[in-house]
């Protein structure tokens, strides 16, 4: 057994904070969540010493590619490096992500299942995680890697990372199976270009028609998967909020016509705006990145506004990978400036979260019978978001109960009166 005392409790559902708290663990699983005035803790319990810290759930993220470094082309098809170089800069990312305070993420493609196995294996140490592997597009989308010389990216030999390209409804079912079989949690699909995708192919083009996508998001929920839609503006983020995706991924240009976040709020559709992704594209991507991303960010703050106003719950997702890992406590940071609360954004990252992900249940929230994924932070988020950010104020990082990450001084157990 072990109990967290002392705390200003931030529990992840928007409740007010609870101070001085006491949080007991057993084994994996939160016990109990109280005030410390109330709590009975037994007599051979480990007591962990947060007075006057802050504790809540571990961080989410919805959207992350850790096993991708960076936006050049070597970089994104392994031209460079030997494979099993890429496998530990992965491994590294997966560390540093954990260490951040992130106790889970969403990878929205790249990663394969061998990495999620050595984690629960306790081979290594990273966050829980939910995969997408890779992302279904059609020819000429967002999955179809083709350089500006016409040439295949080869990588798609890798049998456990597949192509994601699919054609016409049938072809588009058989991708999904295929997907499930190589361990996929979630199905990725996309709709639009992006400010990555080449040019000539941009954020409002459409990928897909609309049997295409009504057949995925069939076959995903047949097979016990929610999908996440990388959508960023025009027919395509239209088509994929009335086909019924899980999520929207980006989704920019959601303010140029309301009646889609009426949709996504009717349907319980979550927004993962990627705030983080644009500030990296709009100072030092690729020159049509750049304006792509540049031109987008006004509308893209007036979205979230209208989002929240709507009643769509917005989620915290940074798609890092073309950009430094370990920093996703940026995107929380960002939320705030561009519009939510600070309450709202943490729960953005932890309660809202763990619903997106479809891992509810088990985490996103301090709450007895959860897993006990916990952070605790030196300092007060409520105040100063960009105190998450700040490695130096991180004093404990729990996954399952196990702590990965204690600067928190043991204290003795008071003898019971
Ligand atoms: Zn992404």
């Amino acid at each position: 057994m072990k109990a967290i005392i002392g705390a200003n409790l931030i529990d992840g559902t928007g409740s007010p904070v609870l101070s001085d708290s006491a949080v007991l663990i057993h084994g994996d699983r939160i016990e109990a969540v109280g005030p410390r005035s109330a709590a009975t803790l037994p007599p051979d319990v480990e007591i962990l010493d947060a007075t006057g810290m802050t504790l809540l759930p571990g961080l989410i993220d919805c959207h992350d590619h850790l096993a991708s470094q960076d936006y050049r082309l070597e970089s994104r098809w392994g031209l460079n490096e030997p494979t099993s170089l890429g496998h530990l800069r992965t491994a590294k990312a997966l560390e540093e992500t954990l260490a951040a305070g992130y106790t889970c993420v969403r990878d929205a493609g790249g990663l394969d299942i061998g990495f999620k196995q050595a984690i629960d294996e306790g081979l290594y140490s990273g966050p829980r995680l939910m995969l997408a592997v890779a992302i279904v597009s059609p020819t000429g989308g967002l999955a179809d890697r083709v350089s500006g010389s016409g040439h295949q990216n080869l990588q798609h030999s890798d049998p456990r990372i597949p192509s994601g390209v699919a054609d016409g409804p049938e072809a588009v079912r058989a991708k999904v199976r295929e997907m499930v079989r190589v361990g996929a949690d979630v199905i990725k699909f996309a709709t639009t270009g992006g400010a990555s995708s080449r040019p000539g192919h941009g954020p409002k083009d459409i990928e897909f028609g609309p049997d295409e996508v009504k057949a995925l998001v069939e076959e995903s929920k047949a097979l016990g998967r929610r999908t996440m839609c990388h959508a960023v503006g025009g027919p395509g983020l239209r088509m994929a909020i009335a086909q019924g995706a899980g999520s929207v991924e980006h989704g920019c240009y959601l303010a140029e016509d309301p009646d889609l976040l009426k949709m996504m709020a009717g349907n319980g559709t979550f927004l993962v705006p990627t705030f983080e992704v644009y500030e990296f594209h709009s100072t030092v991507s690729a020159p049509h990145m750049i304006e792509r991303a540049s031109s987008l960010m006004r509308i893209h703050q007036e979205s979230l506004h209208l989002a929240l106003e709507a009643g769509v719950k917005v989620v915290a997702g940074t798609d890092a990978g073309g950009f430094v890992h370990g920093d996703n406590a940026r995107e929380v940071e960002l939320l705030v400036e561009r519009g939510m609360s600070p309450m709202q954004a943490i729960q953005a990252a932890t309660g809202w979260a763990a619903e997106c992900v479809d891992l509810d249940k088990d985490i996103g929230t301090v709450t007895a019978g959860k897993l006990a994924d916990l952070l605790v932070i030196d300092g007060d988020p409520l105040r100063d978001i960009a105190v998450l950010r700040d490695r130096e104020k991180i004093q404990l990082v729990m996954k399952g109960g196990e702590a990965f990450i204690n600067h928190l001084p043991s204290a003795v157990p008071q003898p019971v009166a």
